[in-house]
């Protein structure tokens, strides 16, 4: 007898290939790190699969590709990465908003926002390749694809980042781009928006992303403005990405602050319209808060505020600021002053302006989450199943197989991560088995780290890394996309 053609197969699964298709009965084979056939009920004989797993009618679909994080460091530091491995997410898409741990050292403290990743110590690699290695070397629970960010460049290259880069400094930022590129980077994010990148004009911006394009790279923007310049700021990021030849990914897409909500009916034509043009695409998580370091200019009574974290005062942390400054007796500017350094969570956000994005046919399911936070946004450890359960089983805003489109199939051609996102004989076997019927979030702004329901088995790279209930992960990522 000969031996077993395939390592495992899925019986008895409700299959969603990740590209939009509407789901269909049928089974899946696993053979090593790949998926070897996928098709109807009966495709794989008895005998030719070492092992058989009956789902019993639970849906599989590729695993999800959290296409907006900040999970460099964690991926190192707490590699089992429960809190994504847990909600079906196989990748994660790091060093967003112009933040990534790579290429960059300090001497002291690392200024904000780049304080999000954790401290000194934390940044540790010179060099990209310094990352790629520490990344292989750790084999983390999930893949990881890796964007070099703007602020890291700037303050690896400028003795002052609150100016334009000269010439020289543009070129030492574009030779730190080759580098990464060569050793496994997949693109460029900036963070226009803060104060570390802030200064960068978008002639800057162009000469950077332009030598990522050139090696193929994408560039991921959280833009300038998401408040009452939001329309200005969408249209830089188009320039910018039209003139660097480079496809554009506009982060967590927003219209923040009481001023602007309803406005995503201005937003998302202006964005239809431009990726007539050239390839445009966004990102958003399912909530309608948003969540990053405690800013001062960002501090008002319009909407709520909530501390995630506070150096000197851990003991508020998950208080709202106007209780924080009541109990001190303190307006909430001085309050939060006294907080930092610091994080929040900003209730800015109008819910029918998160839907409409939500909807939108280009947009693409990244969490934003915050690992290193003591009280983290619940985004952390619900996006994934927040947007399968509540937005399309539940207020349905979409059918099922286009949820799981957003989270599978179409990062996975934005980032251009080759051999992911769909269920297709020859791709990655990153695989996810969870019941359409109950998949849900459980954490919430109170109680943030609480895990989904739902989710079942989660496979990375043809292993069973996870499944229902475990508290550890056998873990099988690696640093994908790019070169790597
Ligand atoms: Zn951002």
């Amino acid at each position: 007898m000969s031996p077993p053609r395939y390592d495992l197969v899925l019986r008895n699964a409700l299959v969603i290939d990740g590209t939009g298709a509407a789901p269909y009965r049928g089974e899946v084979a696993l053979a090593g790190d790949r998926i070897a056939l996928v098709g109807a009920a009966g495709l794989v004989a008895p005998g030719d699969a070492a092992r058989e797993l009956d789902i019993a009618g639970r849906a599989v679909s590729p695993g999800f590709i959290d296409a907006h994080t900040h999970d460099d460091r964690i991926v190192l530091d707490a590699p089992d990465m429960l809190p994504k491995v847990s909600q079906g997410v196989t990748t994660v898409v790091a060093g967003n908003c112009g933040i990534s741990l790579a290429p960059v050292t300090f001497a002291g403290e690392p200024p904000p926002p780049m304080n999000l990743l954790g401290g000194r110590k934390a940044y540790a690699f010179p060099r990209f390749a310094n990352y790629a290695a520490a990344v292989r070397e750790t084999t983390p629970g999930v893949n990881v694809a890796a964007l070099v960010g703007h602020s890291a460049l700037r303050l690896a290259t400028m003795d002052d980042v609150s100016r334009k880069a000269s010439e020289r400094e543009i070129g030492a930022m574009r030779d730190l781009a080759d580098e990464a590129m060569e050793n496994g980077a997949i693109g460029f994010s900036s963070g226009l928006f803060y104060l570390t990148n802030k200064a960068a004009d978008a002639d800057e911006v162009v000469a950077v992303a332009a030598r990522f394009a050139e090696h193929g790279g994408v560039y991921a923007t959280h833009m300038r403005d998401e408040f009452d310049n939001v329309v200005d700021s969408l249209a830089e990021t188009f320039l910018t990405a039209e003139r660097a030849h480079i496809p554009v990914v506009v982060s967590h897409h927003k219209c923040a602050g009481p001023r602007n909500w309803g406005r995503t009916q201005e937003t998302l034509p202006l964005i239809a319209a431009a990726a007539g043009r050239h390839p445009v695409s966004l990102d958003a998580y399912p909530y309608e808060a948003g969540s990053t370091v405690l800013r001062e200019d960002l501090v008002t009574d319009e909407y709520r505020i909530m501390i995630a974290w506070s150096a000197p005062h851990p003991e508020v942390t998950g208080l709202d600021l106007t209780d924080i400054a009541t109990a001190w007796g303190l307006g909430l500017p001085e309050t939060a002053r006294r907080l930092q350094p610091a994080g929040a969570i900003y209730f800015q956000m109008d819910e029918a302006d998160v839907r409409r994005v939500l909807a939108f046919p280009l947009t693409m399911i990244g969490s934003d989450g915050l690992p290193h936070d003591r009280h983290p946004h619940p985004r952390l450890w619900g996006t994934f199943p927040r947007v399968l359960g509540r937005y399309a089983r539940e207020l349905g805003l979409f059918p099922l197989e286009t949820a799981v489109h957003k989270m599978t199939g179409m990062p996975a051609k934005t980032f251009r991560l080759a051999g992911r996102g769909r269920i297709a004989p020859g791709f990655f076997a990153d695989l996810v088995v969870f019941d359409p019927e109950t998949v849900a979030d459980r954490a919430t702004y109170e109680k943030p780290t609480e895990m989904s329901a739902g989710i079942e088995h989660v496979f990375v790279n043809g292993r069973l890394s996870w499944s229902a209930g475990e508290t550890t992960v056998k873990r099988a990522g690696r640093l994908i996309g790019g070169r790597a």
